[in-house]
């Protein structure tokens, strides 16, 4: 079965993830909050599955990379020393006549408004941390920042992983969390927000592997999006031109989607140098050189970090996932589907009773409880089968299991459709799991 060629449209994308509860507009009964979006039954799993398979390949398949999970309010010190506090920013003019607000590096014409061709203020740096209290007292001393990146938690507790964990160089640590950014153009239905989840592994180096570390990593990650699916068409690695590289990074590669607006980033991947552990070293209390027993030298290890974002990879999950095709019937249906890895799919086995029948119900309950201790299933016995089969199509189910009149009655065998070909096949239900499993290996 072929798949699309054209990029969907971001609209069928938005409206299907509300019909099917996979993301709905934030704080949709009291007339929304701009750029705000929250995950439902559906898009929670497809989120879990990213960020699960992404600790999975990371943590759990690396001895020498750990997990941690730091705080998202942190000293504002921490801001002070990594240099967010002072450069942490984006270029912002206003019109003058509409007030639209502008990132002024991403317009061609810096001094007209896209909307009413009024004049624009001067750029003025913006600082995109959130900003807000803690305690009663909103003074300047209780004065703290959302983060605006989960990196910074890394650093700041290097020292409490070396000296607990004893790792040697090189190794990294990996968290995944929500950040904040009060971006100036937020937009593209989950693609940039102020509130986001990332996935960042900060890797630890001798300071003579760096580039070759640096290459294997973007390496890694790029062929990680195939494994999860996305088509290499669509996916491609840029390069930052000198002019581009923020100031603590040596070399910095994006990896990049073909979304419907035109190329954009999922995941930085960058050579941070020694700058982080050296600036905390200096701005705290900590000693942040690590002790290289073979070289019976200390200094600061060198960084590679690849930082993802997960609402990003749901997105492009999605983009890349979704097809709509003509099902040559006599209503000249189309179908639309989502093309999911199955790893991905929020649901990977769907049991449909043929009927709300008296016989039927009590088998598929049955079939359904003692599949659901192995895979991820739903029951759904309203409607007729084919329009169950298409809401299932919709949501990427990648297999559906029919209990008809002739299981219950002559073969106990039931029926397995398959969502990328349609094509049915007759299955023992005594063989059921394993055969769930092994179409499953199919999909490396
Ligand atoms: P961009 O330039 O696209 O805003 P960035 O280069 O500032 O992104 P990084 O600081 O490298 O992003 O963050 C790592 C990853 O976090 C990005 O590749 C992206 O997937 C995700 N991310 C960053 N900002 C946002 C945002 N506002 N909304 C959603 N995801 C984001």
């Amino acid at each position: 079965m072929g798949r699309n060629i054209v990029t969907p449209n971001i609209d069928s994308i938005v409206s299907l993830a509300k019909r099917r509860g996979i993301i709905f507009p934030g704080s949709d009964i009291y007339g929304g909050l701009g750029n705000t979006w929250d995950y439902g039954p559906l898009g929670v799993e497809l989120k879990n599955n990213v960020k699960q398979y992404w600790w999975k390949s990371m943590v759990q398949q690396n001895s020498n990379i750990y997990g941690m999970d730091s705080s998202i309010l942190m000293n504002p010190k921490v801001w002070e020393v990594s240099g967010h506090t002072n450069n942490f920013s984006d270029p912002l003019s206003e019109c003058k006549v509409c007030h639209s607000r502008y990132r002024s590096d991403e317009l061609i014409d810096p001094t007209k408004c896209l909307k009413c061709e009024g004049p624009l203020t001067p750029e003025r740096q913006f600082n995109l941390m959130f900003k807000t209290f803690v305690g009663p007292l909103e003074d300047e001393a209780a004065q703290i920042w959302l983060r605006p990146e989960t990196a910074q938690g890394i650093f700041i507790n290097f020292k409490n992983i070396v000296n607990s964990m004893h790792p040697k160089l090189p190794f990294g640590i990996a968290q995944i969390g929500k950040s904040f950014r009060n971006e100036i153009t937020p937009g593209n239905f989950i693609y940039k927000t102020r509130e986001f989840e990332q996935m960042e592994m900060e890797f630890f180096v001798s300071p003579d592997t760096d580039a070759e570390w640096y290459e294997y990593w973007v390496n890694t990650r790029f062929n990680w999006y195939s494994s999860i699916g996305i088509r290499e068409q669509n996916l491609r690695l840029r390069e930052h031109s000198q002019k581009e590289l923020a100031h603590y990074a040596k070399a910095t590669k994006d990896i990049e989607f073909l979304f419907p607006w035109g190329w954009g980033e999922l995941e930085g991947i960058a050579n941070r140098t020694d700058f982080d552990l050296s600036t905390h070293d200096n701005g705290s209390e900590g000693d942040l050189k690590y002790f290289d027993q073979i070289r019976q030298d200390h200094y600061f290890p060198y960084v590679i970090e690849p930082a993802a974002g997960v609402d990003r990879t749901v997105l492009a999950l999605l983009l890349d996932a979704y097809d709509e095709e003509p099902l040559n019937n006599e209503k000249n249906e189309v179908r639309s589907v989502l093309k999911l890895h199955p790893k991905m799919s929020p649901i990977t086995v769907a049991i449909l009773p043929l009927s709300r029948n008296d016989l039927l119900v009590p088998k598929s309950k049955t079939l359904f409880e003692r599949l659901q201790n192995q895979f991820k299933c739903s029951y759904d016995d309203a409607q007729s089968i084919g329009k169950r089969y298409r809401r299932q199509d919709e949501i990427g189910t990648p297999l559906c299991v029919t209990i008809d009149f002739e299981t219950v009655n002559t073969d106990d065998a039931v029926t397995v459709r398959h969502r990328d070909t349609m094509e049915q096949e007759r299955i023992p239900s005594d063989n059921l799991v394993q055969y769930i499993q092994d179409q499953l290996d199919l999909y490396v």
